[in-house]
């Protein structure tokens, strides 16, 4: 009897491990496809090339759409689509600051607009500068001193932060909320130190939050940030003049871009994949974020090459505007809530194409603990980690329809050194890192939608 029940464990133990086997090599047929095709590679060459500076609004994005379209169109995917809706649009044709200084020439600082920054008058903007590290010491300092004065948030980096994107979290609020709160005490313009750890002269623009009043707001250089802090040492009365040329457009016509496969056994489970097309105006967007959008396009070409039969239909959406007002991702949520349609699963990728690292789960913990069991698959191809964590911006309002969220992350060390500015270019794409991004999404989507994350 004791000698049965022994065989019988060996036989279910010799069972599974044939099954994870099995599933290990098919796992490695995924990535081989992935590291062996370029057509990531060279759709992004072509979003960064022909249609760099994609902001919503843009003719760019949406001869982008055009082009992503055109890619699924000849995949022969199941059903392609634009999903049509309207957003306020911003575009921005010029900015310069110059510090005015009665010993000097006019010195000039590398600029970039925060979007939606007004414009100043044709003459710019010229005042005194005060120059501030926080959004307290601004509260500090009060109306009577803020005042009629450009306002100059320039809190450095905190290189301690060895998760690059947490120290973009501890910086960016003199972005996102600084010229909002500066408008509030009188201030007249508003130039932040570039939220980035790399000491050069790009700078690097963003999205800036405005209630009523809104002022002129500038992103510059960190080596131009410094030149000014040193500049207002020397003379604490130097003028600056901030110029600013954008115009905001309260309502215009956009899209998203819908790509899937439909399930063979419950089509109406829906798992969404997708990125945002959308760039700021200055870059060719190439890891923020062309690279997500060929990555999870990608998985649709793996899937039918190998011809994977998904259980559930896979869908891709490439978001509109996730950098200015997260139109698109809105726009999608309100669809899917009004169609009643759904959502298994969403996942997107929205951190760079750099080594791979991890997927993070934003869902309950059983969703956490459904995932991870998957690692064991993705380890040999640099994912070490699954773990809760953030979703992403543009499927996180499908949070509210208790749709688990997770996303695919990256070595985010160079992230932050590109990012919103002009150099985030092609060049720094490596094929490699790019292609294994293509392999991680598509394992993980199919290891998802077979076996489930119950
Ligand atoms: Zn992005």
């Amino acid at each position: 009897m004791k000698y049965r029940l022994i065989l019988m464990l060996w036989v279910v133990f010799a069972i599974e491990i044939n099954a994870q086997n099995d599933e290990s090599v098919f796992i490695k047929e995924i990535f081989d496809n992935a590291l062996t095709n370029q057509y990531a590679y060279n759709n992004l060459e072509h979003l960064c090339k022909f249609a760099p500076g994609r902001l919503v609004g843009s003719e760019n994005s949406l001869l982008a759409v055009e082009y992503m379209k055109q890619y699924f169109e000849n995949l022969d995917v199941d059903s392609v689509y634009l999903q049509e809706f309207t957003t306020p649009v911003w575009k921005c044709d010029s900015s310069s600051v110059f510090i005015l200084s009665s010993a000097d020439k006019p010195i000039m600082l590398h600029c970039d607009a925060l979007g939606p920054s007004p414009s100043s008058q044709s003459e710019g903007i010229t005042a005194e500068v005060i120059e501030v590290k926080s959004l307290a010491e601004l509260e500090k300092l009060g109306r009577e001193v803020v005042s009629g004065k450009i306002v100059f948030f320039n809190r450095k980096w905190d290189h301690t932060f060895v998760r690059t994107f947490e120290g973009y979290g501890n910086a960016v609020d003199q972005r996102s909320r600084g010229p909002e709160k500066a408008a509030e005490y009188g201030a007249v313009a508003v130039i932040i130190r570039s939220v980035t750890n790399s000491m050069d002269h790009f700078p690097h623009t963003g999205n800036t939050h405005f209630t009523d009043k809104k002022i002129p707001a500038v992103a510059i250089g960190t080596l131009d940030a410094d030149l000014l802090s040193e500049h207002l040492i020397k003379d604490s009365k130097a003028k600056v003049r901030v110029f600013v040329d954008a115009e905001e457009i309260p309502e215009a016509k956009t899209y998203n871009l819908i790509a899937e496969f439909k399930g063979k056994e419950k089509p109406e489970e829906i798992i969404v994949i997708g990125s945002h097309i959308d760039t700021w105006f200055n870059t060719q967007g190439a890891h923020d974020d062309g690279a997500g959008v060929v990555m999870t396009s990608d998985v649709l070409r793996i899937f039918k090459e190998l011809e994977i039969e998904n259980k559930r239909t896979i869908r891709v959406v490439i978001y509109m505007d996730e950098e200015l007002y997260q139109s698109g991702g809105k726009a999608y949520a309100k669809y899917v809530k009004g169609a009643g349609e759904k959502h298994y699963l969403a996942l997107e990728s929205d951190g760079g194409a750099f080594t791979p690292s991890m997927f993070t789960v934003d869902g309950s913990v059983e969703n956490v603990r459904g995932i991870a069991r998957f690692l064991e698959y993705l380890e040999p191809y640099g994912i070490d980690k699954i773990k809760a964590g953030w979703g992403g911006v543009d499927i996180g309002p499908l949070k509210e329809m208790k749709v688990p969220l997770m996303s695919y992350g990256t070595d985010s060390q160079r992230y932050f050194d590109l990012h919103h500015s002009a150099n985030d270019t092609f060049d720094k794409i490596n094929l490699r890192e790019l292609q294994l991004g293509s392999g991680c999404i598509t394992s993980i989507i199919y290891l998802i939608d077979k076996y489930g994350i119950e």
